[in-house]
């Protein structure tokens, strides 16, 4: 059974720095378990001074242990040992399931296997992806060496810790650099197990730090300083531009953000099996509560078809109950905290106040007021100005607007901030590879939503979704820098 009695989850203290838990004099912060709003732990925050013994630890035993040159073999052996590890260590997905928004069943089935297969992907990357050779006069030779950064910083959000984290620290460590890691102040605990999994699988202590804290305190002091060479970052579109101004200003590292989205669920009359179609609509926009940058929020219908798929929605969204991400028969996430719950019930305040009409949900579960379950909400009549077709809301809302023919649908289905999914539903396939190029956006799913376990197609946002990608060989490729070398002889 995958209950579990939240009381007797042993937490892990503190940083993670140099292989060793650490206790700091920072602020101290509260760190509740979104179930039910209780306060079940506190940690003191990194200050720039604890940064930079992480950064500088990070720097050094890059240098010492050898895992910057050591063979690339070497380091993906380590790496497939974490995975191994990652997948069968009980406590870590107790931890992620107490802290996130992630059901115990859903951590289990998805989120483990999920981190440790994209940690086994970028193993196999290790040694697959170096430089090139140029053709030069017959007395030289010209070479593209591939080498390491050194110190990267990760930033992680709070809705998918694990995962999280594997896309940032498979393909940094794999190419031979050292990763120092915040995880988000709201969902601290799983990250710092994974650090101490990846030492007992072989990492070098010090290759991979983890820092807790708040952006503002202790993500900006990693973000800026100057031993950090480059920055990948997963959250808001607003903090990403923030920490591209400070990574310019500071030393004009590169970074890889992935950012917001407001993605399309673009739905013609022809899109095939309508029961098929609701469940995939329904699962786009409530996985994780909505709480998914990725999440297909804005559902854009041929009036032909829109009456009998939205009956179905509905019914769909009067399925779900609430339950403590604790117990093993809980399927539906809750949002993570007090101040995303008054969010989500402000956008729909807002929307309604500007003619949106609730169809079904629209409220917070009752009897959950310890904890923050948003019912699956449906809003019609949404002109596109309407703050919920144009805000990103992070809860299990999607807007509805139909449409006549194709070119009034793409028109709809592209946003002016983001672009970073969209869902086209059609048999035909000239329609799709018309919308497909038509959508500015970095991934288009055609007749599916939602990721595969296909970690080789790289993930990332056009617009203000974000730079560059995470995923794919490119992730890997994006954790090193490329030298020119010209040899005469
Ligand atoms: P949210 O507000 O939904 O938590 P954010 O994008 O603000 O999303 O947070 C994502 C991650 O970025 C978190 O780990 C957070 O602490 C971190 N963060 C926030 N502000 C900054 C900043 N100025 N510099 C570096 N990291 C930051």
């Amino acid at each position: 059974m995958l209950s579990f009695n939240p009381e007797k989850v042993s937490l892990p203290a503190g940083h993670y720095i140099d292989g060793q838990h650490k206790h700091t004099q920072g602020a101290l912060f509260a760190v509740k378990r979104p179930s039910d709003g209780k306060v079940y732990a506190s940690l003191s925050e990194a200050t720039a001074v604890d940064v930079d013994g992480a950064v500088t630890c990070a720097h050094r035993a890059l240098i010492s242990s050898g895992w910057r040159n050591c063979p690339p073999r070497e380091r993906g052996k380590v790496l497939r040992r974490w995975a191994d590890l990652i997948e069968s260590d009980l406590l870590l997905a107790q931890l992620e399931a107490l802290g996130s928004t992630r059901p115990i069943s859903d951590v289990v089935q998805h989120e483990i296997p999920f981190t440790a297969e994209a940690i086994r992907f970028y193993a196999e990357c290790a040694d697959k992806y170096s430089g090139d050779l140029f053709p030069t006069k017959e007395s030289s030779l010209g070479m593209l060496i591939a080498e390491p950064y050194g110190v990267i910083a990760a930033i992680t959000p709070w809705n998918f810790p694990l995962s999280m984290a594997s896309w940032k620290c498979g393909p940094a460590l794999a190419a031979g650099n050292a990763v120092v890691l915040k995880p988000s102040e709201l969902t601290p605990f799983s990250t710092v197990r994974m650090a101490e999994l990846a030492v007992q699988a072989g990492l070098p202590a010090g290759i991979l730090n983890i820092v807790q804290g708040s952006g503002a305190v202790t993500g900006s002091a990693l973000v800026t300083h100057p031993l950090v060479r480059k920055v990948s970052f997963t959250g808001s579109t607003i903090t990403g531009a923030r920490i591209m101004s400070d990574a310019a200003q500071h030393g004009m590292k590169p970074v890889t953000l992935e950012l917001g989205g407001k993605s399309p669920q673009l739905v013609f009359e022809d899109a095939g099996d309508i029961d098929v179609l609701a469940q995939r609509i329904f699962r786009g926009f409530t996985a994780n509560g909505g709480q998914a940058c990725v999440a297909g929020t804005r559902l854009i219908v041929q009036r032909g078809i829109a009456q009998p798929l939205l009956e179905r929605l509905v019914a769909l969204c009067q399925q779900p109950r609430p339950g403590v991400t604790w117990q093993g028969d809980s399927c539906y996430a809750p949002l993570i905290d007090d101040r995303q719950g008054k969010k989500v019930a402000s956008v729909i305040a807002a929307a309604k106040k500007e003619g949106a009409e609730v169809l079904v949900g629209g409220e917070r579960f009752a009897g959950t007021e310890d904890g923050w379950f948003w019912q699956p909400t449906l809003l019609c009549d949404v002109a596109p100005d309407n703050p919920a077709v144009q805000e990103e809301i992070f809860g299990p809302v999607l807007t509805v607007q139909e449409f006549d023919d194709e070119d009034e649908g793409l028109q709809l289905a592209s946003h002016e901030t983001y672009g970073l999914c969209a869902g086209v539903h059609t048999q035909s396939l000239s329609r799709a590879m018309r919308a497909m190029r038509a959508i500015e956006s970095g991934t288009v799913w055609i007749n599916r939503y939602g990721r595969s376990g296909d970690f080789i197609i790289p993930t990332g946002g056009f617009l203000g979704s974000g730079i560059g990608k995470d995923l794919g060989r490119q992730a890997f490729q994006a954790c090193q820098r490329h030298k020119s070398v010209l040899i005469d002889f």
